[in-house]
């Protein structure tokens, strides 16, 4: 039963369907492809079950608590650790770190939510909040946040050169791999962030401001809404639809469940 409610055909994953996606699905190659424009090595992190609370029984008491992974030798074991916890979401540190562990650096992110749009039906997010739905969105707030994602990857072209834009499962993330960019200081960061709100962008500012260091793992599977998380090219933007997409259809999914 969804505690939230989602656009239609959108809803959240078994565990069956969890473990299928990482068994199968879930492409290292990708992961790798990805983290390679970012860094050496990454570390990651998942949540097993805090909104949908789905998990595996012998994960009740972690099941809210957001693991560190960075005890591993390849993405082979990665991979191992989600098909072991079966988590709801996947992320990665955007944190850059030297070999003695220590922070140099933090790629710059841009967080468009869906909660954060302000929807004729739906209200404003404190609404949501008062409903105790701010997670859920419907499909006008998922069209205006796209909108909105287009829109600032525009704006933000005039400062930086290298930006990808992903699919988060529920807005969108855009990434910024600028070298210069992960050297900001953290009031630079929060510079920015105050000044991409007062252009009217309903961003997170933590995650731009670089307190929430995490971020959605690039083709990993968002559990709430049974999608996968995909980066895109700015240009396939505009006809991107997540519901229907090819792209970040889990396979478990078939055509059953996806009702336009
Ligand atoms: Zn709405």
């Amino acid at each position: 039963m969804a505690k939230y409610y989602l656009p239609r055909g959108m809803s959240y994953s078994t565990l069956e369907e969890r473990k299928q996606f990482y068994t199968a699905e879930f492409s290292l190659p990708k992961v790798h492809e990805w983290l390679e424009q970012v860094r050496g090595k990454a570390k990651f992190a998942v949540v097993i079950g805090r909104h949908t609370k789905i998990y595996p029984e012998k994960y009740r008491e972690d099941a809210g608590t957001t693991i560190i992974i960075d005890e591993y030798r390849g993405l082979d074991e990665v991979r191992d650790y989600m098909t072991e916890f079966l988590p709801e979401a996947s992320y990665y540190d955007r944190n850059v770190y030297d070999e003695n562990d220590c922070k140099k650096g933090q790629e710059l992110a841009f967080d468009l939510d869906p909660e954060n749009i302000t929807c004729p039906i739906h209200g404003t997010l404190t609404d949501k909040m008062q409903r105790h739905q701010g997670l859920s969105f419907c499909r006008l707030e998922l069209d205006m946040v796209k909108e909105q994602a287009a829109s600032l990857y525009e704006y933000l072209e005039a400062q930086f050169s290298s930006m990808k834009i992903v699919y988060s499962g529920r807005g969108f993330h855009i990434h910024v791999f600028d070298s210069e960019a992960y050297a900001f200081s953290p009031k630079k960061r929060r510079q920015i962030a105050r000044k991409v709100k007062e252009k009217g962008f309903q961003i997170d500012e933590w995650v731009t401001a670089g307190d929430m260091r995490l971020i959605r793992l690039p083709y990993s599977l968002h559990g709430l809404v049974s999608r996968v998380v995909v980066p895109l090219e700015k240009g396939e933007l505009g006809g991107f639809d997540p519901v229907h997409d090819k792209r970040c259809l889990p396979k478990f999914l078939g055509s059953a469940r996806v009702i336009s």
